[in-house]
């Protein structure tokens, strides 16, 4: 049997595999540590929040085919694993019913999420985050110079998903890098964003998620001013917490002993939150009921 070697994702701001051509830019500069408060006490390991973007099948392989998906989800499920989003994953373990819940989330919103990815999660019992962009819906990936050209969810795509038990998070307006952000910028892709969101699906969104995994201080206190109760970066190091959750890369090579290994990894590699809390501005989500 062959065995494929196992990346070991790099600790940077924006740890995407090489060659990942659809995933964002270069990495950019490591964020300014924050300290971490001396009242916020370690609690247990950090959530395990999976990271994908498209569905597709792919000569390149750099995306997931839904075959791959699939397995990765039967994965989840053979183990007693149930897929979740972020928001309801943050909720059950507010409330310690989090055992046995993964988050499963989808950067980009591309349009491949409702053809490919959705029926995979109905037909295994999971919900998932899809973090779009409203100003680029309808649109494509025209942020990434070299990968090809992928559509992005429309309006309509949008509230479907949304209907379809899904959680909505922002992406930014534009996938902009916060870090390089200048003030009118952040607002735009935070606030702004969230605002065009709650029009759109009827529901102010709970999530951010920072485009290329790029986060320091400014980013997050943009993201807290404008409401939102948690956001998903990559490796955000002293940064972690409820606004700079950690998240692992799932590629299109994740067969099940390289999922096995990085659910071993992932308390390792990653820093424990440093206080549990809920997210404060919605309706608790309907996905979080049915915990395992
Ligand atoms: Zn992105």
């Amino acid at each position: 049997m062959s065995v494929e070697p196992l990346t070991v994702e790099p600790k940077s701001v924006a740890p995407e595999p090489a060659g990942h051509l659809l995933v964002d830019a270069p990495p950019v500069a490591a964020p300014v540590p924050a300290p971490v408060p001396a009242a916020r006490r370690p609690r247990g390991n950090p959530p395990w929040v999976l990271l994908y973007h498209s569905v597709a099948e792919d000569p390149y392989h750099i995306t997931v085919s839904p075959g791959r998906l699939d397995r990765q989800l039967r994965w989840l499920r053979d183990r007693g694993l149930r897929g979740v989003s972020v928001d309801a994953l943050l909720r059950s373990r507010a409330a310690g019913r989090g055992t046995g819940l993964v988050g499963l989330t989808f950067d980009d919103g591309y349009a491949d999420f409702l053809s490919d990815a959705l029926p995979l999660l109905r037909r295994h019992d999971c919900t998932a985050t899809v973090f779009v962009m409203p100003g680029r819906a309808g649109g494509d990936n025209a942020w990434d110079p070299l990968g090809p050209r992928k559509p992005l969810l429309t309006e309509d795509g949008i509230r479907a998903v949304a209907d379809a038990g899904m959680e909505i998070g922002s992406h930014g307006l534009l996938h902009q890098d916060l870090t390089t952000a200048d003030g009118v910028t952040l607002v735009r892709e935070t606030a702004v964003s969230r605002a065009l969101l709650t029009e759109l699906t009827g529901r102010a969104p709970e999530g951010f998620c920072y485009p290329y995994g790029a986060v320091d201080t400014r980013a997050v206190e943009a993201v807290r001013g404008a409401g939102y109760g948690y956001a998903c970066a990559i490796d955000p190091g002293p940064l972690t917490g409820l606004l700079a959750l950690p998240r692992v890369h799932i590629g299109a090579a994740d067969t099940s002993w390289r999922l096995h290994l990085k659910r071993l990894l992932h308390p390792l590699r990653r820093r424990p939150l440093p206080e549990e809390s809920t997210p404060t501005t919605s309706t608790a989500d309907p996905a979080a009921g049915g915990t395992l």
